[in-house]
């Protein structure tokens, strides 16, 4: 009996559609939403930050080592040009010029420090910029499978539903409405092929006269379990 092949062949192509539709569903998440992509951009931006931030930082204490520099320069200057006569003025500026010396080289250490921070946090970002590189060959790579493995499933649905579209042709309208019904009651399995002479789902065995049934298949057999209609396969 051809319906029963049919209705067979019919939740063949059923399941297969179902399979194929969410593993494209699947690829659809994974291609837009790749998070190892995102962390490494996270990574490389903050320490691309935090690098900008120790610049700033070094260059500041630069400025002023420099603005120092300038003042112990005139300070000096003065100090030797012998157009400053009194004692007191003289003792004065002899001093400023010791206390600029002091804060120099404490701004000079301030300085190492920050060359040191600053270079550390360069390196970070090098590295950070490296993992993203390698992130990015990495998702392409990815990406390349599965954009091919979403073509492959695109071109094996159409063929698919071209087929189901005939099979459904040569099912008598009765025979879809029982299949519809289990369809929706059994957890998307209405036509189930006997396996070592039981039910291929629920696993219930067969009486000899139902093996006999549905070997003959002139009558579509339900198992008697679960319901579903058996196929001899
Ligand atoms: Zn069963």
């Amino acid at each position: 009996m051809s319906e029963l092949l049919n209705l067979f062949r019919l939740q063949q192509l059923d399941t297969q559609i179902e399979r194929a539709n969410s593993r494209l569903e699947e690829i659809d998440r994974a291609l837009n939403d790749d998070q190892r992509l995102l962390h490494a951009r996270k990574k490389y931006e903050n320490a691309k930050e935090e690098a900008k931030q120790m610049r700033i930082e070094l260059n500041q204490i630069e400025d002023k080592v420099e603005a120092q520099r300038i003042k112990r320069k005139k300070s000096q200057a003065a100090l030797f040009s012998g157009k400053i006569k009194n004692p007191k003025e003289l003792q004065d500026l002899q001093m400023e010029t010791e206390a600029i010396k002091r804060y120099i080289s404490q701004l000079e250490d301030e300085q190492l420090e920050a060359m040191i921070a600053y270079e550390k946090a360069e390196n970070v970002e090098k590295q950070a910029e490296k993992s993203l590189k390698q992130a990015k060959g990495t998702a392409a790579e990815d990406n390349a499978a599965l954009l091919g493995e979403q073509s492959q499933l695109k071109k094996e649905l159409e063929r698919m539903t071209r087929e189901k579209d005939a099979v459904l042709q040569s099912i008598p309208s009765q025979a879809l409405k029982l299949y519809d019904q289990l369809r929706k009651t059994k957890r998307g399995t209405a036509v189930v092929a006997v396996k070592d002479e039981a039910c291929g789902i629920c696993g219930q065995s067969l009486t000899p006269a139902e093996k006999q049934s549905v070997r003959a298949s002139n009558q579509l057999v339900h198992c008697s379990s679960c319901g579903r209609i058996l196929f001899a396969g």
